[in-house]
């Protein structure tokens, strides 16, 4: 065959469009990830694909954030402990809390967002891709009358770019959508969005990605990335499956980094330090509620994220949400999993009839300033970063899968190079470091890495 050794670090949403791209561009691509089911952020996530959704930097958030740190049930809850990174995240997360800053965001991400739908819909029509996906919007649902002229204002900020909302009273929202309960003020519905199944998504493409030539090999835990002696990535180190097992290095002619959170630890190990926390969010299962809304939403003053999903057993409703910051892998904070069906009951009617199916727990990769981190490293030539999406990576997963084989391949962008700037891991570059060219996939043949 044909093409470039490509390896991609991380199953989830964004290591597998990467891999489905490169693969219509006829490289050799394997996707390496630990676990042995699809278990990831991009699975157990809200499902809601809300383009031209906001960053987390946004005026006031920081300082909200702080406060809310006292309480273990706050929306935002950050686990106070002495470590320097986490200070240095909060104060380069603080800086970025600006208008300016989140207008320049707003740009880039309301420009990909069309972008991402457009290329995502292709991918499921070619793949005969069933994951309940409808591009009815998402509504921001509102409870307190006192708050409707605040989500007014937040909806107003995507007019410029192009972006249809429209506002609906209450008993307007309760005639076109029975499942909201009298006490819902009114909502904004955000039409140009969608939502989905994202297990079902992800999993699609995963198939996908194999029947296309790819090879997924999972149970495969990546330890570093390995570099020749100029620097230059040549495969990535597998932990070994027992302690008299050798030790496997995957070659590659280029590797991407889209392990998620986990991206930041593994960018380290070739000298790139990319400032990153994981904000961990939760979701529940129910089954049998009595009506089901039509369309994804957020409830404004709890920011649960509800969405409907349609399973081989019948309808449920996936209830998501909270923003946990803390140091990886720490047991559940079981009384955040129950502020989900709490901050819903109110809004919608029949979640206490519910039955729970299931529960899970993951992580959303969150960089200080707000933006995903996509392109070549600027230490190490042959490795590209793809990850720090935050609480977009779902919705942002199909264009940075296109953004990243178009700049591995030296193709032009579907993305305007400035916007493209906004995103760059080349904004981490080490200081006094020269930076590595941003190179496409090299011309001279690899050198034989096995
Ligand atoms: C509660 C919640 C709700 C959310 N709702 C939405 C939403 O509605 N819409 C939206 O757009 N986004 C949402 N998000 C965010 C979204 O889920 C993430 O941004 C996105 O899934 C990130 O995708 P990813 O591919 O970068 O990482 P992940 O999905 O985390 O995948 C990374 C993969 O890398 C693997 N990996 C990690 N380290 C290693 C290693 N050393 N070796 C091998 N493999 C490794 C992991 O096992 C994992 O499978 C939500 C997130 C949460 C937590």
């Amino acid at each position: 065959m044909d093409g470039r050794r490509i390896v991609i670090v991380g199953a989830g949403i964004v290591g597998l469009c990467s891999a489905y791209e490169l693969l219509q561009r006829g490289h050799q691509v394997t996707v390496l990830d630990r676990e042995p089911v699809f278990d990831s952020a991009s699975c157990g996530n809200a499902g809601l694909l809300s383009i031209g959704h906001p960053p987390l930097t946004r005026p006031g958030a920081s300082i909200r954030g702080l406060r809310w740190m006292l309480s273990s049930t706050s929306p935002l809850y950050i686990r106070r402990r002495p470590s320097p990174e986490l200070l240095r995240w909060l104060l380069d997360f603080h800086m970025h809390c600006t208008e300016a800053h989140l207008e320049r965001c707003m740009t880039v991400l309301c420009a990909l967002g069309f972008r991402t739908l457009e290329r995502l819909e292709q991918i499921m029509d070619a793949e005969s891709i069933r994951c309940g996906y409808q591009r009815t919007g998402w509504l921001d649902v509102v409870m307190d009358p006192a708050n409707v002229a605040a989500a007014e204002t937040e909806a107003a900020m995507l007019a410029p770019h192009g972006y249809r909302t429209e506002r609906i009273d209450g008993a307007e929202l309760r005639r076109r959508d029975p499942a909201f309960s009298d006490s819902v003020a009114g909502a904004i519905h955000y039409l140009d969005s969608a939502n989905c199944h994202p297990g079902l998504l992800t999993r699609g493409i995963a198939d996908a990605v194999r029947r296309r030539g790819g090879t997924l090999r999972t149970d495969a835990t990546v330890t570093r990335i390995e570099r020749d002696a100029q620097g230059r990535a040549r495969g990535v180190r597998l932990a070994r499956p027992h302690p008299d097992a050798p030790s496997e290095v995957v070659p590659a002619d280029v590797v991407v980094m889209a392990a998620g959170v986990w991206s930041s630890g593994l960018a380290r190990t070739a000298g790139l330090d990319i400032p990153m926390q994981g904000a961990r969010g939760y979701h529940v299962q129910l089954e049998g509620v009595p009506v089901l809304p039509r369309t994804g939403c957020v409830l404004h003053e709890t920011f649960v994220a509800v969405t409907p999903m349609s399973t081989p057993t019948g309808g449920q409703l996936r209830l998501a949400g909270t923003l946990e910051i803390g140091p990886l892998g720490l047991p559940w904070m079981r009384q955040r999993l129950a502020m989900l069906s709490a901050g819903a009951r109110r809004y919608l009617r029949g979640v206490d009839e519910a039955r729970a199916v299931s529960d899970w727990a993951g992580y959303r990769p969150c960089t200080s300033d707000g933006m995903p981190v996509i392109g070549w490293a600027p230490n190490t030539p042959g490795l590209y970063v793809a990850t720090g999406h935050a609480m977009m990576g779902m919705t942002l997963g199909p264009v940075t899968g296109e953004i990243v084989a178009q700049q591995i391949c030296g193709e032009p962008c579907s993305i305007e190079p400035d916007y493209l700037a906004a995103m760059a891991t080349a904004r981490y570059a080490p200081r006094g470091a020269s930076q590595s060219r941003a190179a496409p996939l090299p011309p001279e043949a690899s050198p034989n890495l096995a």
